[in-house]
């Protein structure tokens, strides 16, 4: 029996993208991902973000074009809550993000909630790519998290050129989106349990992967 197994959505897609990276930074942990100068900033923005609208802290100067934002989560009349961790047991019932039995993690940047609806927010500091997949995640987790909840209005908010992707969901959609999800965790599941996590060589290996010892890893100008 290999590691005990939950997931995410970022594990999952790492995973997806080279199961042999994803054990050497994840299961084994004897790799050590460097932040990026993208990563770095991508943090910075998400805590001033956080600390603005939940502590009403100012935004510093170079992301004072954010306060519109804030302003309307300050003025909602729903229940805001920032930085929310979230997890759900292989139920699909809620726990915590750090309990015993925890299977799936999510993290939500901003969650309003009211009455029977909720509005979950994911900030995004990188080019504005789409990914339908990440925000369905969003609506599962939280009909598991909040039972009461009926309809979930999801956003991509891409805060460097201020556009926005949507998609709302209904409870009656909670269960196609576990199906979707199922076999591609199965997999992941799969590989915890027999330890086998084959290298997947891509674009990555071309020095961008951390897995320097790995065969398929060449320098970034070779
Ligand atoms: S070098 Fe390529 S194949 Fe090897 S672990 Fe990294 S991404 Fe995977």
């Amino acid at each position: 029996m290999g590691k005990k197994f939950a997931w995410s959505y970022t594990a999952l897609t790492g995973y997806e993208t080279c199961p042999k990276q994803h054990y050497h930074l994840k299961v084994a942990k004897d790799v050590r991902e460097e932040p990026s100068k993208a990563m770095k900033e991508g943090n910075r923005v998400h805590k001033a973000l956080e600390e603005r609208v939940r502590d009403k802290k100012k935004l510093p100067g170079n992301l004072s074009q954010h306060e519109n934002l804030c302003k309307r989560f300050d003025s909602t009349s729903g229940e805001v809550s920032v930085e929310l961790k979230l997890g759900v047991n292989q139920n699909l019932e809620p726990t915590t993000f750090f309990g015993s039995d925890v299977w799936l993690r999510g993290v939500l940047d901003v969650i309003v909630t009211k009455g029977k609806l909720a509005k979950v927010f994911d900030y995004k500091t990188g080019k504005r790519k789409p990914n339908s997949e990440q925000l369905k995640l969003f609506a599962a987790i939280t009909f598991a998290s909040y039972p009461k909840i009926e309809r979930v209005d999801t956003a991509f908010l891409w805060l460097n050129t201020h556009e926005i992707d949507k998609a709302s969901f209904t409870k009656d959609d909670e269960d196609i989106i576990w199906r979707e999800f199922e076999p591609r965790v199965e997999k992941m599941t799969d590989a915890y349990e027999s330890g086998d996590f084959p290298a997947r060589p891509s674009g990555l290996c071309r020095g961008w992967c951390p897995v320097r010892d790995c065969k398929h890893w060449e320098p970034k100008d070779s």
